[in-house]
Protein backbone atom coordinates (compact mmCIF):
# COMPACT_ATOMS: atom_id res chain seq x y z
CA UNK A 1 0.00 0.00 0.00
CA UNK A 2 1.53 3.32 -1.18
CA UNK A 3 0.90 6.20 1.62
CA UNK A 4 3.51 7.82 1.96
CA UNK A 5 5.00 10.83 3.86
CA UNK A 6 8.37 11.09 3.32
CA UNK A 7 10.99 13.07 1.48
CA UNK A 8 13.22 10.13 -0.06
CA UNK A 9 16.86 11.18 1.74
CA UNK A 10 18.56 11.90 -2.29
CA UNK A 11 16.22 14.48 -2.20
CA UNK A 12 15.60 15.23 0.96
CA UNK A 13 19.66 15.85 0.89
CA UNK A 14 18.80 18.15 -2.25
CA UNK A 15 16.18 20.06 -0.38
CA UNK A 16 18.68 20.44 2.90
CA UNK A 17 21.28 22.16 0.24
CA UNK A 18 18.79 24.51 -1.08
CA UNK A 19 17.25 25.47 2.91
CA UNK A 20 20.71 26.19 3.85
CA UNK A 21 21.91 28.15 0.60
CA UNK A 22 18.71 30.42 0.61
CA UNK A 23 19.02 31.12 4.54
CA UNK A 24 22.46 32.36 4.02
CA UNK A 25 23.27 33.20 0.66
CA UNK A 26 19.75 34.46 -1.10
CA UNK A 27 17.52 36.01 1.93
CA UNK A 28 20.26 38.86 2.65
CA UNK A 29 19.59 39.63 -1.20
CA UNK A 30 15.86 41.00 -0.38
CA UNK A 31 17.37 43.97 2.57
CA UNK A 32 19.96 45.63 -0.13
CA UNK A 33 18.43 44.99 -3.66
CA UNK A 34 14.94 46.71 -5.35
CA UNK A 35 12.73 44.12 -7.25
CA UNK A 36 13.95 41.06 -8.37
CA UNK A 37 13.19 41.55 -12.31
CA UNK A 38 14.90 44.59 -11.93
CA UNK A 39 17.25 43.08 -14.68
CA UNK A 40 18.98 45.71 -15.54
CA UNK A 41 20.21 47.19 -12.01
CA UNK A 42 23.69 46.74 -11.86
CA UNK A 43 24.27 45.69 -8.17
CA UNK A 44 21.68 43.34 -8.72
CA UNK A 45 23.33 41.41 -11.04
CA UNK A 46 26.62 41.17 -9.35
CA UNK A 47 25.02 39.84 -6.57
CA UNK A 48 22.44 37.29 -8.39
CA UNK A 49 24.79 36.28 -11.39
CA UNK A 50 27.62 34.25 -9.32
CA UNK A 51 24.33 32.72 -7.19
CA UNK A 52 21.97 31.24 -10.31
CA UNK A 53 25.19 29.88 -11.66
CA UNK A 54 26.09 28.28 -8.32
CA UNK A 55 22.07 26.75 -8.30
CA UNK A 56 23.04 25.34 -12.08
CA UNK A 57 26.08 23.43 -11.27
CA UNK A 58 24.16 21.99 -8.62
CA UNK A 59 21.22 21.21 -11.23
CA UNK A 60 18.66 23.10 -9.49
CA UNK A 61 17.97 26.17 -12.41
CA UNK A 62 14.28 26.10 -13.61
CA UNK A 63 13.45 22.88 -12.17
CA UNK A 64 9.85 23.63 -13.76
CA UNK A 65 10.70 22.71 -16.88
CA UNK A 66 10.71 19.33 -18.77
CA UNK A 67 14.41 18.00 -19.35
CA UNK A 68 13.48 18.84 -23.03
CA UNK A 69 14.19 22.45 -21.95
CA UNK A 70 17.42 21.75 -19.90
CA UNK A 71 14.62 20.82 -16.33
CA UNK A 72 14.84 17.85 -14.64
CA UNK A 73 11.38 16.50 -15.24
CA UNK A 74 11.01 16.31 -11.07
CA UNK A 75 7.04 16.13 -10.89
CA UNK A 76 4.66 18.40 -9.00
CA UNK A 77 5.31 16.85 -5.45
CA UNK A 78 9.56 17.66 -5.56
CA UNK A 79 8.61 21.16 -7.43
CA UNK A 80 6.34 21.86 -4.21
CA UNK A 81 8.85 21.18 -1.54
CA UNK A 82 11.56 23.15 -3.63
CA UNK A 83 9.46 25.71 -3.60
CA UNK A 84 8.42 26.12 -0.06
CA UNK A 85 11.56 26.64 0.93
CA UNK A 86 12.31 29.61 -2.01
CA UNK A 87 9.23 31.07 -0.76
CA UNK A 88 11.07 32.48 2.28
CA UNK A 89 13.09 34.82 0.77
CA UNK A 90 12.35 36.96 -1.86
CA UNK A 91 14.60 36.61 -4.64
CA UNK A 92 14.45 32.87 -3.71
CA UNK A 93 13.09 32.18 -7.38
CA UNK A 94 14.87 34.53 -9.22
CA UNK A 95 18.07 32.71 -8.20
CA UNK A 96 16.72 29.58 -9.17
CA UNK A 97 14.94 30.81 -12.29
CA UNK A 98 11.61 30.13 -11.83
CA UNK A 99 10.27 33.49 -10.36
CA UNK A 100 6.47 34.61 -12.50
CA UNK A 101 5.68 35.67 -14.72
CA UNK A 102 8.76 34.41 -16.51
CA UNK A 103 8.12 30.92 -15.78
CA UNK A 104 4.73 30.59 -16.98
CA UNK A 105 5.54 32.75 -20.23
CA UNK A 106 8.67 30.29 -20.89
CA UNK A 107 5.66 27.39 -20.85
CA UNK A 108 3.32 28.98 -23.26
CA UNK A 109 6.66 29.53 -25.72
CA UNK A 110 7.77 26.12 -24.94
CA UNK A 111 4.32 24.77 -25.69
CA UNK A 112 3.19 26.93 -28.70
CA UNK A 113 6.23 29.12 -29.72
CA UNK A 114 8.05 28.64 -33.38
CA UNK A 115 11.36 27.75 -33.67
CA UNK A 116 12.29 31.30 -34.13
CA UNK A 117 10.66 32.14 -31.51
CA UNK A 118 12.05 30.40 -28.90
CA UNK A 119 15.08 31.85 -30.10
CA UNK A 120 14.36 34.90 -29.96
CA UNK A 121 12.51 34.97 -26.43
CA UNK A 122 13.01 31.62 -24.73
CA UNK A 123 16.36 31.21 -24.44
CA UNK A 124 17.03 34.33 -23.07
CA UNK A 125 13.92 34.12 -20.94
CA UNK A 126 15.09 30.63 -19.65
CA UNK A 127 19.04 31.90 -19.08
CA UNK A 128 17.06 35.26 -17.39
CA UNK A 129 18.65 37.20 -19.47
CA UNK A 130 15.62 38.97 -20.17
CA UNK A 131 12.31 39.18 -18.64
CA UNK A 132 8.89 39.57 -19.67
CA UNK A 133 5.34 40.78 -18.66
CA UNK A 134 1.80 38.69 -19.33
CA UNK A 135 -0.64 41.57 -19.93
CA UNK A 136 -4.43 39.87 -19.75
CA UNK A 137 -6.19 42.11 -17.24
CA UNK A 138 -8.09 45.28 -18.78
CA UNK A 139 -9.21 48.50 -16.60
CA UNK A 140 -12.66 47.18 -16.76
CA UNK A 141 -12.07 44.24 -15.30
CA UNK A 142 -9.79 41.32 -14.68
CA UNK A 143 -12.19 38.56 -13.14
CA UNK A 144 -14.65 38.30 -16.28
CA UNK A 145 -13.09 37.81 -19.77
CA UNK A 146 -16.63 38.98 -21.18
CA UNK A 147 -15.40 42.81 -20.89
CA UNK A 148 -11.97 42.39 -22.11
CA UNK A 149 -12.00 44.72 -25.30
CA UNK A 150 -8.21 45.41 -26.17
CA UNK A 151 -8.34 44.59 -30.13
CA UNK A 152 -5.84 42.97 -32.54
CA UNK A 153 -7.08 43.22 -35.91
CA UNK A 154 -5.54 41.48 -39.12
CA UNK A 155 -3.93 43.84 -41.65
CA UNK A 156 -2.01 41.73 -44.59
CA UNK A 157 0.64 40.09 -43.09
CA UNK A 158 0.50 41.88 -39.88
CA UNK A 159 -1.82 41.94 -36.30
CA UNK A 160 -2.76 45.75 -35.19
CA UNK A 161 -3.24 45.97 -31.28
CA UNK A 162 -5.46 48.68 -29.96
CA UNK A 163 -6.59 49.05 -26.34
CA UNK A 164 -5.19 49.26 -23.00
CA UNK A 165 -4.13 46.78 -20.48
CA UNK A 166 -3.93 46.75 -16.28
CA UNK A 167 -1.75 45.38 -13.79
CA UNK A 168 0.95 44.36 -16.37
CA UNK A 169 3.58 43.79 -13.90
CA UNK A 170 6.85 43.76 -14.37
CA UNK A 171 6.23 45.45 -17.83
CA UNK A 172 8.92 48.52 -17.18
CA UNK A 173 11.51 45.70 -17.67
CA UNK A 174 10.54 43.43 -19.57
CA UNK A 175 11.93 42.79 -23.52
CA UNK A 176 8.68 41.61 -24.20
CA UNK A 177 4.79 41.07 -23.57
CA UNK A 178 2.31 37.90 -24.32
CA UNK A 179 -0.87 39.99 -24.47
CA UNK A 180 -4.35 38.46 -25.05
CA UNK A 181 -6.47 40.89 -27.34
CA UNK A 182 -9.89 40.13 -28.87
CA UNK A 183 -9.31 38.91 -32.27
CA UNK A 184 -13.10 37.61 -33.24
CA UNK A 185 -15.82 40.05 -31.14
CA UNK A 186 -18.58 37.73 -32.15
CA UNK A 187 -17.51 34.41 -31.39
CA UNK A 188 -18.33 32.37 -28.10
CA UNK A 189 -16.89 33.81 -25.51
CA UNK A 190 -13.76 31.35 -25.06
CA UNK A 191 -12.79 31.59 -28.25
CA UNK A 192 -13.04 35.22 -28.75
CA UNK A 193 -9.39 35.74 -27.80
CA UNK A 194 -6.32 35.06 -29.22
CA UNK A 195 -2.46 35.37 -27.62
CA UNK A 196 0.43 37.91 -29.36
CA UNK A 197 4.17 38.60 -28.54
CA UNK A 198 4.68 42.16 -28.48
CA UNK A 199 8.02 43.17 -27.95
CA UNK A 200 8.34 45.98 -25.28
CA UNK A 201 9.79 48.28 -27.81
CA UNK A 202 7.18 48.06 -30.46
CA UNK A 203 5.97 51.62 -31.72
CA UNK A 204 2.61 52.56 -30.01
CA UNK A 205 2.83 50.46 -26.77
CA UNK A 206 2.92 53.25 -24.04
CA UNK A 207 3.06 52.97 -20.20
CA UNK A 208 0.97 55.13 -19.04
CA UNK A 209 2.03 54.63 -15.36
CA UNK A 210 3.52 52.30 -13.23
CA UNK A 211 2.40 51.72 -9.64
CA UNK A 212 2.81 49.11 -6.45
CA UNK A 213 0.48 48.23 -4.52
CA UNK A 214 0.29 49.95 -0.81
CA UNK A 215 3.06 47.98 0.56
CA UNK A 216 5.54 47.89 -2.50
CA UNK A 217 8.59 50.08 -2.24
CA UNK A 218 8.99 50.32 -6.46
CA UNK A 219 6.34 50.73 -8.67
CA UNK A 220 5.70 47.86 -10.77
CA UNK A 221 2.84 47.06 -12.04
CA UNK A 222 1.66 48.71 -15.65
CA UNK A 223 -1.18 50.49 -16.98
CA UNK A 224 -0.67 50.33 -21.06
CA UNK A 225 -1.48 51.64 -24.01
CA UNK A 226 -1.58 50.02 -27.26
CA UNK A 227 -2.11 52.46 -30.17
CA UNK A 228 -2.06 50.82 -33.37
CA UNK A 229 0.72 48.79 -32.35
CA UNK A 230 1.99 46.47 -35.78
CA UNK A 231 3.39 43.21 -35.29
CA UNK A 232 3.94 40.74 -37.70
CA UNK A 233 1.38 37.80 -37.87
CA UNK A 234 4.17 35.08 -37.25
CA UNK A 235 3.82 36.68 -33.44
CA UNK A 236 0.75 34.97 -32.82
CA UNK A 237 0.98 32.52 -30.36
CA UNK A 238 -0.70 29.26 -30.54
CA UNK A 239 -3.64 29.54 -33.27
CA UNK A 240 -6.03 32.10 -33.73
CA UNK A 241 -9.18 32.21 -31.20
CA UNK A 242 -7.25 29.80 -28.20
CA UNK A 243 -5.80 32.72 -25.83
CA UNK A 244 -7.97 30.64 -22.94
CA UNK A 245 -6.50 27.02 -24.31
CA UNK A 246 -3.13 28.89 -23.99
CA UNK A 247 -3.37 30.49 -20.62
CA UNK A 248 -4.51 26.97 -19.01
CA UNK A 249 -1.17 25.95 -19.84
CA UNK A 250 0.88 28.46 -18.16
CA UNK A 251 -1.33 28.32 -14.67
CA UNK A 252 -1.75 24.12 -13.50
CA UNK A 253 1.68 23.69 -11.61
CA UNK A 254 2.34 27.44 -11.24
CA UNK A 255 -0.78 27.61 -8.33
CA UNK A 256 0.76 24.60 -6.77
CA UNK A 257 4.46 25.89 -6.78
CA UNK A 258 2.83 29.93 -5.75
CA UNK A 259 1.12 27.70 -2.82
CA UNK A 260 4.36 25.83 -1.00
CA UNK A 261 5.98 29.59 -1.39
CA UNK A 262 3.32 31.62 0.59
CA UNK A 263 3.66 28.47 3.28
CA UNK A 264 7.38 29.48 3.18
CA UNK A 265 6.34 32.74 3.78
CA UNK A 266 3.46 31.89 6.42
CA UNK A 267 6.12 29.80 8.39
CA UNK A 268 8.70 31.91 8.42
CA UNK A 269 5.67 34.39 9.94
CA UNK A 270 5.19 31.57 12.43
CA UNK A 271 8.49 31.04 13.42
CA UNK A 272 9.14 34.65 14.26
CA UNK A 273 5.61 34.80 16.73
CA UNK A 274 7.10 31.82 18.03
CA UNK A 275 10.46 33.24 18.91
CA UNK A 276 8.82 36.64 20.07
CA UNK A 277 6.37 35.07 22.68
CA UNK A 278 9.34 33.30 24.62
CA UNK A 279 11.17 36.42 24.55
CA UNK A 280 8.79 38.80 25.50
CA UNK A 281 7.31 39.35 28.93
CA UNK A 282 4.25 41.12 30.43
CA UNK A 283 2.91 41.23 34.10
CA UNK A 284 5.87 39.05 35.11
CA UNK A 285 5.35 36.43 32.48
CA UNK A 286 6.82 35.61 29.23
CA UNK A 287 3.79 36.35 26.57
CA UNK A 288 3.80 31.91 25.76
CA UNK A 289 2.62 31.40 29.01
CA UNK A 290 -0.82 33.22 28.23
CA UNK A 291 -3.31 30.72 26.59
CA UNK A 292 -4.75 33.53 24.23
CA UNK A 293 -0.93 33.32 22.76
CA UNK A 294 -1.02 29.91 22.42
CA UNK A 295 -4.21 29.96 20.85
CA UNK A 296 -2.56 32.11 18.13
CA UNK A 297 0.23 29.74 17.64
CA UNK A 298 -1.92 26.48 18.14
CA UNK A 299 -4.58 27.89 15.45
CA UNK A 300 -1.41 29.12 12.84
CA UNK A 301 0.18 25.51 13.20
CA UNK A 302 -2.83 23.56 12.73
CA UNK A 303 -3.97 25.61 9.69
CA UNK A 304 -0.55 25.57 8.00
CA UNK A 305 -0.12 22.09 8.15
CA UNK A 306 -3.41 21.73 6.91
CA UNK A 307 -2.90 23.71 4.08
CA UNK A 308 0.66 22.28 3.74
CA UNK A 309 -0.68 18.10 2.94
CA UNK A 310 -3.75 20.06 0.68
CA UNK A 311 -1.20 21.92 -1.73
CA UNK A 312 1.13 18.42 -1.59
CA UNK A 313 -1.84 15.99 -2.07
CA UNK A 314 -2.71 17.92 -5.08
CA UNK A 315 0.65 17.61 -6.61
CA UNK A 316 0.89 14.29 -5.62
CA UNK A 317 -2.30 13.77 -8.26
CA UNK A 318 -1.30 15.91 -10.99
CA UNK A 319 1.68 13.55 -10.86
CA UNK A 320 -0.69 10.73 -10.88
CA UNK A 321 -2.91 11.77 -13.13
CA UNK A 322 -0.85 13.91 -15.92
CA UNK A 323 -3.28 16.19 -16.35
CA UNK A 324 -4.81 19.22 -14.70
CA UNK A 325 -8.01 19.10 -15.76
CA UNK A 326 -8.78 15.84 -13.52
CA UNK A 327 -7.23 18.03 -10.93
CA UNK A 328 -8.76 21.40 -11.17
CA UNK A 329 -11.52 21.11 -8.22
CA UNK A 330 -8.19 20.63 -5.99
CA UNK A 331 -6.03 23.24 -7.86
CA UNK A 332 -9.10 25.88 -7.37
CA UNK A 333 -9.39 24.63 -3.52
CA UNK A 334 -5.35 25.84 -2.78
CA UNK A 335 -5.81 28.17 -4.75
CA UNK A 336 -8.75 29.80 -2.77
CA UNK A 337 -7.33 28.96 0.30
CA UNK A 338 -4.15 30.49 -0.03
CA UNK A 339 -4.69 34.07 0.92
CA UNK A 340 -6.98 33.43 3.93
CA UNK A 341 -3.73 31.27 5.13
CA UNK A 342 -1.16 33.41 4.73
CA UNK A 343 -3.47 36.38 6.17
CA UNK A 344 -4.37 34.84 9.06
CA UNK A 345 -0.92 33.62 10.29
CA UNK A 346 0.53 36.79 9.10
CA UNK A 347 -1.60 38.93 10.93
CA UNK A 348 -1.74 37.07 13.82
CA UNK A 349 2.19 37.41 14.04
CA UNK A 350 1.66 41.10 13.33
CA UNK A 351 -0.66 41.69 16.54
CA UNK A 352 1.74 39.09 18.68
CA UNK A 353 4.71 41.81 18.28
CA UNK A 354 2.39 44.47 19.38
CA UNK A 355 3.57 47.82 18.29
CA UNK A 356 6.35 46.88 16.06
CA UNK A 357 4.63 43.86 14.09
CA UNK A 358 2.72 46.99 12.25
CA UNK A 359 5.69 49.25 11.74
CA UNK A 360 7.80 48.94 8.52
CA UNK A 361 10.76 47.35 10.46
CA UNK A 362 8.68 44.16 10.15
CA UNK A 363 7.39 41.91 7.86
CA UNK A 364 4.36 41.46 8.72
CA UNK A 365 2.16 44.59 7.28
CA UNK A 366 3.65 43.17 3.84
CA UNK A 367 2.54 40.22 4.11
CA UNK A 368 -1.12 40.82 4.89
CA UNK A 369 -1.09 42.89 1.96
CA UNK A 370 0.48 40.02 -0.52
CA UNK A 371 -2.05 38.28 0.85
CA UNK A 372 -4.80 40.44 -0.80
CA UNK A 373 -2.72 39.73 -3.85
CA UNK A 374 -2.73 36.02 -3.66
CA UNK A 375 -6.74 36.61 -3.54
CA UNK A 376 -6.51 38.57 -6.76
CA UNK A 377 -3.83 37.83 -9.00
CA UNK A 378 -4.50 34.43 -11.17
CA UNK A 379 -8.70 34.80 -10.49
CA UNK A 380 -10.28 36.40 -7.41
CA UNK A 381 -10.92 33.83 -4.59
CA UNK A 382 -14.78 33.91 -5.61
CA UNK A 383 -14.37 32.34 -8.71
CA UNK A 384 -11.76 29.64 -7.56
CA UNK A 385 -14.94 28.68 -4.92
CA UNK A 386 -17.32 28.58 -7.69
CA UNK A 387 -15.10 25.79 -9.46
CA UNK A 388 -14.90 24.00 -6.58
CA UNK A 389 -18.58 23.85 -5.81
CA UNK A 390 -19.29 23.56 -9.56
CA UNK A 391 -16.88 20.36 -9.69
CA UNK A 392 -17.82 18.83 -6.46
CA UNK A 393 -21.56 18.78 -7.23
CA UNK A 394 -20.61 16.90 -10.28
CA UNK A 395 -20.38 14.13 -8.49
CA UNK A 396 -24.05 14.05 -7.06
CA UNK A 397 -27.31 12.89 -8.61
CA UNK A 398 -30.54 14.71 -7.44
CA UNK A 399 -33.03 12.70 -5.46
CA UNK A 400 -35.58 10.82 -6.97
CA UNK A 401 -38.37 10.84 -4.64
CA UNK A 402 -40.16 13.75 -3.14
CA UNK A 403 -37.72 13.38 0.11
CA UNK A 404 -33.89 13.17 0.01
CA UNK A 405 -32.42 9.69 0.01
CA UNK A 406 -30.92 10.11 3.34
CA UNK A 407 -34.69 10.48 4.42
CA UNK A 408 -34.46 8.39 8.23
CA UNK A 409 -38.08 7.04 7.52
CA UNK A 410 -37.11 5.51 4.07
CA UNK A 411 -34.04 4.56 5.25
CA UNK A 412 -35.46 2.53 8.31
CA UNK A 413 -37.46 0.97 5.70
CA UNK A 414 -35.17 -0.32 3.78
CA UNK A 415 -33.14 -1.78 6.47
CA UNK A 416 -36.02 -3.14 7.97
CA UNK A 417 -36.84 -5.17 4.45
CA UNK A 418 -33.16 -6.17 4.29
CA UNK A 419 -33.19 -7.37 7.49
CA UNK A 420 -36.78 -8.92 7.84
CA UNK A 421 -35.39 -12.47 7.04
CA UNK A 422 -32.87 -12.24 9.56
CA UNK A 423 -34.85 -10.98 12.46
CA UNK A 424 -38.28 -12.51 11.96
CA UNK A 425 -37.77 -15.13 14.70
CA UNK A 426 -37.46 -12.17 17.32
CA UNK A 427 -40.86 -10.79 16.63
CA UNK A 428 -40.66 -7.54 19.16
CA UNK A 429 -37.13 -6.76 17.75
CA UNK A 430 -38.97 -6.11 14.62
C1 LIG B 1 -0.33 42.09 -7.35
C2 LIG B 1 -1.09 41.78 -8.59
C3 LIG B 1 -0.40 41.42 -9.74
C4 LIG B 1 -1.10 41.18 -10.92
N1 LIG B 1 -0.41 40.86 -12.04
C5 LIG B 1 -1.07 40.71 -13.20
C6 LIG B 1 -0.36 40.47 -14.43
O1 LIG B 1 0.87 40.37 -14.43
N2 LIG B 1 -1.07 40.37 -15.59
C7 LIG B 1 -2.42 40.48 -15.62
O2 LIG B 1 -3.00 40.37 -16.69
N3 LIG B 1 -3.14 40.71 -14.47
C8 LIG B 1 -2.50 40.84 -13.28
N4 LIG B 1 -3.20 41.11 -12.13
C9 LIG B 1 -4.62 41.33 -12.21
C10 LIG B 1 -5.48 40.21 -11.67
O3 LIG B 1 -5.51 39.13 -12.58
C11 LIG B 1 -6.87 40.81 -11.44
O4 LIG B 1 -6.76 41.69 -10.33
C12 LIG B 1 -7.93 39.77 -11.13
O5 LIG B 1 -8.20 38.98 -12.25
C13 LIG B 1 -9.24 40.45 -10.68
O6 LIG B 1 -9.62 41.40 -11.62
P1 LIG B 1 -10.00 42.91 -11.14
O7 LIG B 1 -8.85 43.41 -10.33
O8 LIG B 1 -10.38 43.69 -12.33
O9 LIG B 1 -11.21 42.73 -10.18
P2 LIG B 1 -12.76 42.63 -10.62
O10 LIG B 1 -12.90 41.72 -11.79
O11 LIG B 1 -13.30 44.02 -10.73
O12 LIG B 1 -13.32 41.95 -9.33
C14 LIG B 1 -13.43 42.70 -8.10
C15 LIG B 1 -14.01 41.84 -7.01
O13 LIG B 1 -15.31 41.41 -7.38
C16 LIG B 1 -15.57 40.12 -6.86
N5 LIG B 1 -15.83 39.20 -7.96
C17 LIG B 1 -15.33 39.22 -9.21
N6 LIG B 1 -15.80 38.19 -9.93
C18 LIG B 1 -16.63 37.50 -9.13
C19 LIG B 1 -17.44 36.35 -9.30
N7 LIG B 1 -17.47 35.68 -10.46
N8 LIG B 1 -18.18 35.93 -8.25
C20 LIG B 1 -18.17 36.61 -7.07
N9 LIG B 1 -17.43 37.70 -6.86
C21 LIG B 1 -16.67 38.15 -7.86
C22 LIG B 1 -14.32 39.71 -6.11
O14 LIG B 1 -14.45 40.03 -4.74
C23 LIG B 1 -13.25 40.54 -6.75
O15 LIG B 1 -12.13 40.73 -5.92
C24 LIG B 1 -2.52 41.31 -10.94
C25 LIG B 1 -3.20 41.67 -9.77
C26 LIG B 1 -2.51 41.91 -8.60
C27 LIG B 1 -3.28 42.32 -7.39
Amino acid sequence: MAWDFETDPDFQSRLDWVDRFVKEEVEPLQYVLGHPADIHDPRRNVLVRPLQKIVREHGLWACHLGPELGGQGYGQVRLALLNEILGRARYGPSVFGCQAPDSGNAEILAHFGTPEQKKKYLEPLLANEIVSCYAMTEPQGGADPGVFKCRATRQGDYWVLNGQKWFASHARWAEFLIVMAVTDPDAPLLSRMSMFLVPRDAPGLRIIRDYGFATEESPNHGYLEFDDVRVPASNLLGREGDAFVIAQVRLGGGRVHHAMRTIGEARAALDMMCERVISRETKGERLSNKQMVQERIADSWCELEQFRLLVLRTAWLIDKHKDYKKVRKDISAIKALMPKVLHDVASRALHLHGSLGITTEMPFAHLVMQSFHMGLADGPVEVHKVTVAKQLLREYQPSTGMFPSYHLPDLRERALAKFRAALEHLDDAV
